[in-house]
């Protein structure tokens, strides 16, 4: 424990707990300086550690689920019984501890011997394992692919490619903290570098996919050999739209995508004084936020009238306008950049704005080259049936780019999100072993801006009616995004609880359409 480090809170464990004590059958104390959630179930006491083992999320506030908990930040989640991490965003397991139960006390006698399993209990894969699955894409989708593979006990070779460079990275990182300057380069790969080949996984960091062969089964490599698969995924997220005015390829004017882009941003704003963000949607927003961090002024320019009135409705646009605005950005709505010319940017309305950098954040496009080139069906996305499978057999595709079947919606649907890709990329890895799993979570993705965490579940591209619950600008509400009278999706600011409860009761239902 570090002099900052606040000391355990709770009950002491060890010296016992009564039933009396637990809350909705659960409560976190302590055992030494480890925080440890104890959750009794109708059968069986459960203790694991307290913490998510990806954002330090506080289960204890999470919902538990059968013999899972979930964590009420990015709705991870977890077995009671081994530790394992179930659902992404969370990757690594936690530990589980040892309890007793002697004259209705629980007792926490310490850590459970075994570790934590690294492999998911599932059911044996149908056929001969692959001996080759080659992963194309080192992002969130591609990167839970490989570990999820390896966590299934898959044996064989993985190859995973990537043209970025770096480390497959914690991309939503690189709008906030990191940006920010308040989360140390250290905190951004989803694994360290030895992890790869301790795991004998072949990752290729510059390797620029530019073909794929559906016939033999092959994919081209700029500048190396052909690679055989026998299994594919494709995971080659998405590109950001660049900017198309006279001097948009100067270079002040930046897009994000990548760790590399966001160094470039950092770099850029070494001595800057004014920075413009092209469009008020998630990235340039949150970008804007981390700027206003590290002081430097900002103007945001986009077309719309409210800022991301298209995905959150008017009220919660209005919000985080004002929000924004507190923390002293200057917004130019319902005007658009025409050109800019070295530190001068003109806009449509006539103004011009002096500025040292621009972030061009007016949105993604997947990248869907190298699908349509081999001719897998595409549409607005990589179309994927329920396993995720692409319309050439043995060939799968995940995140940004895929298109997939949502029974909630009853719509085929392609999000941008960070969990969806990872639990694809899952569900990916274990149907290319065989295993005929369904993706059908319920799509989740959550913003930051300064302190206000947005948390988003389900898929709403049009509603008749939002019901708001709570206050909007006390940072305290739950808004349901609702088509005739069924949620659609839910958006709420600090009511972490309900978001998850809200999750929960869209899959009940989604059980029924199943049923
Ligand atoms: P990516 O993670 O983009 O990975 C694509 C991979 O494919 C990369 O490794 C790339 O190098 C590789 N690749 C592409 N083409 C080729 C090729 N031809 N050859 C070889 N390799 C190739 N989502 C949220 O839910 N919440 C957030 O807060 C959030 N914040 C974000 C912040 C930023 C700055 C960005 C950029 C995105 C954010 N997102 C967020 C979105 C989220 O990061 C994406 O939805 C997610 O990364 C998609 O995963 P993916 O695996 O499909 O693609």
């Amino acid at each position: 424990m570090t002099d900052d480090t606040p000391p355990p809170s709770g009950p002491d464990l060890t010296l016992g707990i009564g039933v009396a004590d637990l809350v909705d059958g659960k409560i976190v104390g302590h055992v030494g300086e480890d925080q440890v959630l104890v959750v009794k179930t109708d059968t069986d006491v459960f203790a694991i550690d307290a913490q998510c083992s990806h954002y330090h999320g506080p289960l204890g506030e999470g919902i538990v689920v059968g013999t899972s908990v979930r964590c009420p930040w990015h709705h991870a989640c977890f077995d009671l019984r081994s530790g394992e991490a179930v659902r992404a965003p969370a990757l690594s397991p936690l530990t589980c501890w040892k309890v007793s139960q002697r004259d209705g006390r629980i007792f926490v006698t310490g850590k459970q011997d075994k570790p934590a399993p690294q492999t998911m209990a599932v059911s044996k894969p149908s056929g001969e394992a692959p001996q080759k699955i080659v992963i194309v894409g080192a992002g969130a989708a591609g990167f839970a692919a490989a570990e999820m593979l390896r966590r299934c006990g898959y044996k064989n070779s993985i190859v995973m490619l990537g043209r970025e460079g770096s480390l497959p990275v914690d991309r939503p990182n690189l709008s906030k903290d990191y940006l920010a300057g308040s989360a140390p380069e250290d905190w951004l790969p989803l694994r360290p570098d030895d992890y790869y080949a301790d795991n004998d996984i072949e990752l290729r960091r510059d390797a620029e996919v530019i073909g794929l062969s559906v016939k033999t089964h092959e994919i081209m490599i700029a500048g190396d050999k052909n690679l055989k698969y026998d299994r594919l995924l494709l995971a080659t997220g998405a590109e950001p739209v660049r900017l198309s005015v006279p001097g948009a390829d100067q270079p002040n004017v930046h897009t994000l995508r990548s760790l590399a882009d966001c160094q470039a941003i950092i770099d850029g704003i070494k001595g800057a004084r004014r920075a413009l963000v092209i469009g008020a949607s998630f990235i340039g927003l949150e970008v804007a936020a981390s700027l206003r961090a590290r002081s430097v002024e900002v103007h945001v320019v986009a077309p719309e009238q409210t800022p991301m009135e298209r995905v959150l409705g008017p009220q919660m646009g209005a919000f985080v306008r004002a929000l924004h605005e507190e923390h002293g950005v200057i917004f130019h709505l319902q005007d658009t950049v025409t050109a800019i010319e070295g530190g001068r940017a003109t806009l449509k309305s006539g103004a011009s704005l002096d500025v040292d950098i621009v972030i061009v954040g007016i949105g993604v496009r997947p990248r869907l080259a190298l699908a349509e080139k081999a001719g897998l069906t595409v549409d607005r996305g990589v179309m994927v049936d329920s396993y995720l499978e692409t319309s050439a057999r043995g060939i799968y595709a995940a995140g940004d780019i895929a298109r997939w079947p949502d029974a909630y919606s009853g719509e085929s649907i392609r999000v941008e999100h960070w969990v969806v890709a990872e639990r694809q990329g899952q569900t990916a890895a274990k149907n290319m072993l065989g295993l005929r799993e369904r993706f059908d979570a319920v799509p989740f993705f959550w913003s930051q801006h300064y302190d206000v965490p947005i948390n988003y579940v389900g898929h709403a591209e049009q509603w008749d009616e939002i019901a708001l619950e709570g206050d909007i600008s006390s940072k305290d509400c739950l808004l349901r995004y609702k088509r005739k009278g069924r949620t659609m999706a839910v958006a709420s600011i600090f009511r972490d609880l309900e978001n998850l409860q809200a999750e929960l009761a869209m899959e009940t239902e989604l059980e029924k359409i199943r049923k």
